[in-house]
């Protein structure tokens, strides 16, 4: 079978610059869009991320603020730091680079974020506007998963969507969000019987399990669309998902490669998100 595969650089590339065209729109308007950006510690991996976001910034013509705390930074002093930005009205939107380091609670300093600057999605107000179908900020990995399949043209409406992973950043909102578009959704995790059976029931298959090259030709239905949301990187320093995607690629009508499928999409919804927080701030009560 002949496939596509879904790019998700190129998308990603136009979802940024429709944020550039829109920001610049706000900036004639007298309004900067600014994103705060804080990392505790410096974790290599962390900054490479941190730096992509302030980068994708950039291009954006979006205005990030840098806060680069040391690894010893109390929850407290974290903490006041949130305080001040959801204070700061010149701030639309609050991201904090996770992990944090072991003596700062993250459920409390996530849910310190006002849930009007919540760029990443994750305050437990965001998930439940979400679950209910009211205004906020969606979580950047899901809405890019959305973004890829509705900008390739694969209708969700009606699919049986089978979602693998159930983690409040990927899993349960990727699976709200096919819900939201009338998907037929299931979600499974490490305790699902019978895995295969069910994955080969999906339309749309989503891989958001962690484990490399997991997802072989038999959990796969013929013309099956496939994301794979994994990120692994082998001894040799190459990458690949949760998908293994030489075998499964042949059965799919459309597939995410890893790199180049969800990842760049992250950031690129992330740019979204702080956009739509100028409208978004005004519409959550
Ligand atoms: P997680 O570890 O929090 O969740 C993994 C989920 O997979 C769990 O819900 C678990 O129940 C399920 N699972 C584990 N083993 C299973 C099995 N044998 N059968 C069925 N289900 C099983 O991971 P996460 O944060 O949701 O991330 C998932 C993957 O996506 C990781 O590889 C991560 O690196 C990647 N990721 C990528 C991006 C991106 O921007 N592309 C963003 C976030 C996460």
């Amino acid at each position: 079978m002949s496939y596509q595969i879904i790019d998700g650089k190129a998308i990603s590339g136009q979802i940024k610059e429709e944020c550039r065209i829109k920001a610049e729109q706000y900036r004639e308007q007298g309004i900067e869009i600014t994103l705060a950006v804080v990392q505790v510690g410096s974790d290599p991996a962390s900054s490479v991320y941190v730096r992509n976001k302030k980068r994708a910034c950039e291009e954006c013509g979006i205005k990030s603020l840098s806060f680069e705390l040391p690894i010893e930074t109390t929850e407290k002093e974290l903490l006041t730091l949130i305080e001040k930005l959801n204070a700061d009205t010149s701030v639309n939107g609050i991201l904090v680079q996770l992990p944090l380091p072991e003596q700062i609670d993250e459920d409390k300093v996530i849910q310190a974020i006002d849930m009007k600057k919540d760029v990443d999605g994750f305050h437990p107000m965001s998930a439940g506007a979400l679950c209910t179908g009211q205004k906020g900020f969606v979580s950047c990995t899901p809405a890019g998963i959305i973004e890829l399949l509705k900008r390739s043209g694969i209708e969700i409406a009606g699919k049986e969507c089978v979602v693998i992973g159930r983690s409040n950043i990927v899993g349960k909102p990727a699976a709200l969000l096919l819900l939201r578009e009338n998907g037929t959704v299931t979600v499974c995790h490490s305790r699902t019987k019978n895995l295969k059976e069910i994955t080969r029931r999906a339309d749309i298959l989503v891989a958001a399990i962690g484990k490399p090259k997991f997802i072989t030709a038999d959990y796969v239905k013929e013309g099956a669309a496939v994301i794979d949301v994994g990120i692994h990187r082998n001894e040799n320093g190459k990458l690949c998902g949760d998908v293994d995607f030489d075998s499964v690629a042949p059965k799919c009508s459309a597939i995410t490669p890893v790199p180049g499928g969800v990842g760049p999409m992250t950031i690129a919804m992330l740019m979204s998100n702080c956009i739509a927080s100028v409208d978004l701030s005004r519409e959550i009560c």
